[in-house]
C-alpha cells in the first residue's frame, strides 16, 4: 500500500525524534514544512513533550528556522483538561511533579495545584519530565501514591532520541522508577491516547480521515493515530519494521528528506510499505 500526501488536508507531526533532534531540526524538516504550507496543507505538531507548551515549541522551532508556522499542541497543554475529565470536576487538587510550565497549564485549566514537597493530600499526582528528579523526589512520590493520590503521567515514553543518537530519558523512565518502588495503577494523558489527536484535528479543522500522522514511534504516533482513524507514516530512519509492530503504519518512509522529495515530485513509489 502506498499513499500520497497531497490526498490529505492536514499533516500531524511528532516533535522529538521526528522534527527535532534535541539540538536542531532533522534534515528535510524545513523542506517538507515549506512544501506542505505552499500546498495549503494544514500542519499541526502533536507532542508528548511535558516540558514545553505548544506555543513554546512553535517559538523554539521558528528560532531554528522551521518556517511554515505550524500549529502545535503538547501534552503540557492538555494535562489539565484530562485531569478535569478524569476527576469529574474542576476543584481537584493536583500535586505536580514536573516543570513550572506543567503547573501553569493545570492552573490555566482551573485546577488547584500543589508542589511535590507540600504537606497534605492531593486528589491527583501528576508526573511529568523534570531534570530536578532525585532520589528524594522518588521517595516523596512513593509516599504520595501510598497515601492515596491518584497517579496520572503525562506520557509513558521511556526515552526520546537526542543529538548524535543518544537516548534522552523521558517521563516513562521516572514512572518505571516509581513503579519499582510502589507498583500501582496509573492513567496516561498523552499519545497513544486519543486526547492529543482530538485536539490536533480540532486545531486543523479536519476530520480523522482527512489527516495523516507522521512520526518515529510505532507505539505512540502510529498506534495512537490508527486507533482514532488517522492514517500514519512511520519515519523509520533505516530501522526495519518489526514483524508484529505495536502500531501498523499506513506507509513507511526512511526520512523527512525522502518524504519531502516524494511530496514535491508526487512520487508515490518512494513512500510505500
Ligand atoms: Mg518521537
Amino acid at each position: 500500500m502506498d499513499l500520497d500526501l497531497h490526498d490529505y488536508a492536514a499533516c500531524l507531526f511528532d516533535l522529538d525524534g521526528t522534527l527535532w533532534t534535541g539540538s536542531g531540526l532533522y534534515d528535510g524538516a524545513c523542506d517538507l514544512m515549506r512544501a506542505l504550507t505552499a500546498a495549503e496543507t494544514r500542519c499541526v505538531i502533536v507532542s508528548n513533550n511535558s516540558v514545553l507548551t505548544g506555543e513554546r515549541a512553535r517559538a523554539a522551532l521558528a528560532r531554528h528556522g522551521l518556517g511554515g508556522d505550524p500549529l502545535a499542541v503538547t501534552v503540557t497543554d492538555v494535562a489539565g483538561e484530562y485531569i478535569r475529565k478524569v476527576v469529574g470536576n474542576g476543584t481537584a487538587r493536583v500535586r505536580v511533579a514536573g516543570v513550572a510550565a506543567l503547573t501553569e497549564a493545570c492552573r490555566a485549566a482551573g485546577l488547584r495545584t500543589m508542589g511535590l514537597r507540600e504537606p497534605g493530600r492531593a486528589d491527583v499526582l501528576l508526573l511529568g519530565l523534570h531534570d530536578s528528579f532525585t532520589y528524594g523526589s522518588l521517595e516523596r512520590l512513593a509516599v504520595c501514591v501510598e497515601q492515596g493520590e491518584r497517579l496520572v503521567v503525562t506520557n509513558e515514553d521511556p526515552w526520546h532520541p537526542g543529538p548524535n543518537g543518544t537516548k534522552v530519558p523521558e517521563t516513562g523512565a521516572l514512572l518505571a522508577a516509581l513503579l519499582t518502588v510502589y507498583p500501582c495503577d496509573y492513567l496516561t494523558v498523552g499519545k497513544p491516547g486519543p486526547l492529543l489527536f482530538d485536539r490536533a484535528l480540532a486545531l486543523a479543522g479536519v476530520g480523522a480521515s482527512e489527516a495523516v500522522m507522521i512520526g518515529d514511534s510505532l507505539s505512540t504516533d502510529v498506534a495512537g493515530a490508527r486507533s482514532v482513524g488517522i492514517d500514519a507514516i512511520w519515519i523509520s530512519f533505516g530501522r526495519p519494521l518489526p514483524e508484529h509492530p505495536d502500531g501498523e503504519p499506513t506507509a513507511v518512509c526512511g526520512s523527512l528528506s525522502e518524504l519531502a522529495l516524494a511530496f514535491e515530485t508526487r512520487d508515490r513509489a518512494s513512500v510505500q510499505l
